[in-house]
Parts: C-alpha cells; sequence; structure tokens
C-alpha cells in the first residue's frame, strides 16, 4: 500500500518521537526521511529535535539535496540519505541516530560483525563500520559506498549509525534492534566470553534471508568481511576469550587498526607480577 504524504510526514513525527524518547539521538542530533516518489525525498529539517517536530517542520528535497518546499533548512546530512536511495531502488526509508551502545562500537573502531545473536545474523548478515568521513561532505558519503548494497545497517566511525529499509517502520526497528545488539554484545564483552555460531550454522541463516524478507534483500556472501563465526562446522561453536577479538573489516572499513594486542603470561608470572606492584604501593 503507498502511503500518502501526509501519511509519511506523520510517520517520521512519530517516529522522531521514539528514537528521542530512547535515548537514541540528543539535541538536534539524528535524522528521517521517505521517499516520496522518483524526484522527491521527504526529510527532517537541521535545527530540530527529533522529539518535538510537528509536520509542517519536515522539508521536501531533490534526488540533488536542493530544497523545494519547508520553511526550515536542508540538512546537510541528507546527502547520506540521497546515496542510499540511489544505490537501493528497494529502500523507500532512512533512519540516522548516534544511539550511545552502538556508537560506542563505532567510536571504539569496532564493527559489530560477530555471529553471536542468530536473529541477528539473519535480519543482517553483520553490521559493519565504515571508516570516520566528516558529517556533511563527501567523505562520508564515500566511506558508506562500498557497504550500501550489501548491508541494511551500518555504522559509522566515530559519528552513528545509519538503517534503512522498503518503508520508515522497518528502517526505524533496525535502528532499535542494532542498538539491542549492540547491548548484548557489550554483555559479552564484560562476560569476557563469546560463544560464536559456526560457519555451517551461520550459512543456515543467511540462505534463508531471501525467503524470510523478500527478494530485494541482499545476498551477503560469508566469505566476505563477515559476519566472524567460530570458524568451524555444525555444533563446533566454541568460546571465544576476550582479547582475541576479530575486527572482520575490509580495506574499506575501520576496525583493525584498534584491535588490542593479546600476550600470554603464566599464572606464576602474574601472581608474581600482582606480588611484586603490591609490595612496591604498600612501600610507596
Ligand atoms: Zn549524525
Amino acid at each position: 500500500m503507498i502511503k500518502t504524504e501526509d501519511e509519511l510526514r506523520r510517520e517520521i513525527i512519530e517516529i522522531g518521537r521514539w528514537i528521542h524518547g530512547q535515548g537514541l539521538v540528543s539535541g538536534y542530533d539524528g535524522n528521517i526521511s521517505a521517499r516520496l516518489d522518483g524526484h522527491r525525498i521527504l526529510s527532517t529539517p537541521t535545527a530540530i529535535s527529533k522529539g518535538m517536530m510537528q509536520p509542517e517542520d519536515l522539508v521536501i528535497a531533490d534526488y540533488e539535496g536542493k530544497k523545494i518546499t519547508g520553511r526550515r533548512n536542508v540538512t546537510s546530512e541528507l546527502a547520506m540519505h540521497l546515496l542510499i536511495y540511489k544505490r537501493r531502488s528497494d529502500v523507500n526509508a532512512v533512519v540516522h541516530a548516534h544511539p550511545p551502545t552502538a556508537t560506542g562500537y563505532a567510536a571504539a573502531g569496532l564493527p559489530l560483525n560477530k555471529a553471536l545473536i542468530s536473529e541477528v545474523v539473519l535480519s543482517f548478515g553483520c553490521i559493519p563500520l565504515a571508516r570516520y568521513g566528516t558529517p556533511g561532505t563527501p567523505e562520508l558519503t564515500e566511506a558508506l559506498a562500498p557497504l550500501v548494497a550489501s548491508y541494511d545497517a551500518i555504522l559509522m566511525a566515530n559519528h552513528g549509525v545509519v538503517t534503512y529499509g522498503p518503508d520508515l517502520l522497518r528502517a526505524y526497528f533496525r535502528m532499535e534492534t542494532v542498538e539491542h545488539f549492540a547491548k548484548i554484545s557489550l554483555v559479552t564483552e564484560i562476560l569476557g566470553r563469546q560463544v560464536l555460531l559456526s560457519g555451517a550454522d551461520v550459512d543456515k541463516l543467511l540462505a534463508v534471508r531471501q525467503r524470510y524478507f523478500g527478494s530485494s534483500t541482499p545476498a551477503i556472501d560469508r566469505t566476505s568481511i563477515c559476519p566472524v563465526t567460530d570458524g568451524g562446522g555444525e555444533g563446533a561453536a566454541t568460546i571465544q576469550p576476550l582479547g582475541s577479538r576479530a575486527s572482520g573489516t575490509d580495506g574499506e572499513s575501520a576496525g583493525a587498526a584498534g584491535a588490542p594486542e593479546t600476550i600470554a603470561v603464566s599464572r606464576e608470572d602474574l601472581v608474581a607480577m600482582v606480588r611484586e606492584a603490591v609490595a612496591k604501593a604498600i612501600q610507596g
């Protein structure tokens, strides 16, 4: 069912309240847009809280980012949305936010690329990390460009997250899922261990993506950058101790440079080092 412009305006306002209410943005952060037709995009304007918008605050722009109608100004981040609309004919809505946990991963140079949760593998394959680009400049769109065709959610290094889909609701739900998955990933990091799905299990999930989400869903090739599995066959899931983190990014993505170095220390040496440090502290 094709929605009217008024319906899309109301949906954008509603989703703005949700992303603000859930703390996925602060201040004037974030932007939401929807494809109106082959010539026009309906978008949130610059410099407005996404929790306090009225339908008449939205602007209509063309595919070059030039304002057609609206009393407010177009956001400088619209270029990110336009890139996605131009490269994905199946996408009709884009949501950009700065959800704190997922953005924390992006600021740490870490993609959400591990096969930790079956539903997330099924929905996204994984969530890659685009290298940093100054917001509102071609640097940012150039960093996103190689990833847009294959993924429905992207972390942007030192910035935030962009999600998109066939309609506004699905684009928004993907943002929710990314932040939810980032929180789950963080819990496994705090617990100090991760059990990754096996390659065979991931293959089964990726194989049914089109059946679940439609033929326009991007096919994900597991031999590319993600998701990172335990590397074994069926039922071979293993525990990945903290510190052996695989970044799983390619040349287009950030992440590998920030991977922590892992060293091996025997228990005896560790006890001796702690004893020495404690003795020094007491003397000091
Ligand atoms: Zn932003």
